[in-house]
Formats: C-alpha cells, structure tokens, sequence
C-alpha cells in the first residue's frame, strides 16, 4: 500500500494543485492532502475554512482525503504511515526551494521520499497568491479554482 501525503497551504486549493492530486492519485493507493498549520505565510481562509473546501471539491476521489497537521512535515507522514511526500512543479523557480525543502526531508528522514509532478501547461502560472490578488481586486477567478472555493468566496464576501 503506497500511501502520499501531499502537504501544503492550500490557501486556497486550485486547479493546479487539484491537476498534482488527481495524478497522484492514479499512481498511488491512497494520497492524504495535508493543510499545514504551521505556515509562516499569513492565512487568507482559516485552517478550517482550507480543509472543507478541498473536502467539497475531492468528494468524488476515492482515494484521497484531507487532514491538517502542524509541526514537521516528516512526522506527519510517519504517524500517517506514508512513505512518499508528493510535490508539484510550477517553473524553475519553484525547483531550488523544492529540492531544498526535500533534500532536508531526506536528511532528516531517508525512507520518506519526495516525489515531484508537473502540472500541465494551462496550469501553470496559478498560484494560491495569485488567485487571492485577482479576487480581492474583483476579478474572476472562476477558472483557476474549483467550484466550491469560486462560489464560497464570492458567498463570504471575502473582499
Ligand atoms: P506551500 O506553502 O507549501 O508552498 P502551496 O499550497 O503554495 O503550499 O503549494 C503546495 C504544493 O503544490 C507545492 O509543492 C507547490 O509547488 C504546488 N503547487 C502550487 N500551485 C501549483 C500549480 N499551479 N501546479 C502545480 N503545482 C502547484
């Protein structure tokens, strides 16, 4: 049984982010996205707020669920019993934060491997920041996210 956890902000999920899911997914057994709490980044949508979101919009995956953790990541995925960590790839300045961030992991724990997706091309240029810039200048995002985060910001008033 291969198990991935997919960790992150998740501030909110996107498409692009839903694109890595949905693969990882096809290539392992189960594929746990988890909202990490203890992000540096200040939040947009609370802990809470990020985890029924991406509930609503995996309700049709089979074999992926949502959680939140806080401290390391490498713990988490211990006590979830995973054994690899799943990553995407936007551009090439994501790779030198990513391959920091995995060659840490790996020191710290070499049986947890870091497994990288790239997105499609349409994807790309999405990112949770920019969604949030385009919504609160009042633009649509209906595009770039799922329909129950597009319909919930635009429900909540987010602005
Ligand atoms: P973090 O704060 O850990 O970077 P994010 O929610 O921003 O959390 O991203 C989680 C993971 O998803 C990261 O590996 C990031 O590179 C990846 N990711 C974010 N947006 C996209 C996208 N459009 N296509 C592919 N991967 C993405």
């Amino acid at each position: 049984m291969k198990t991935a956890i997919y960790p992150g902000s998740f501030d909110p999920i996107t498409k692009g982010h839903l694109d890595v899911l949905h693969t990882g997914c096809e290539i392992f057994d189960k594929v746990i996205i988890a909202v990490a709490k203890n992000s540096e980044k200040k939040g947009f949508l609370t802990i809470d707020e990020r985890v029924e979101l991406i509930r609503e919009t995996i309700k049709d995956l089979p074999n992926a669920e949502v959680d939140c953790f806080e401290g390391l990541t490498i713990e988490y995925a211990k006590k979830r019993g995973a054994q690899i960590l799943l990553r995407g790839l936007r551009a090439v300045s994501d790779f030198e934060y990513e391959m920091q961030l995995s060659q840490a992991n790996s020191a710290l724990a070499s049986e947890i491997k870091t497994v990288f997706l790239i997105t499609k091309p349409k994807y790309n240029f999405i990112s949770s920041s920019t969604i949030k810039e385009i919504f609160l200048n009042g633009g649509d995002v209906s595009k770039f996210v799922p329909e129950a985060v597009n319909q919930y910001l635009i429900k909540c008033n987010k602005l």
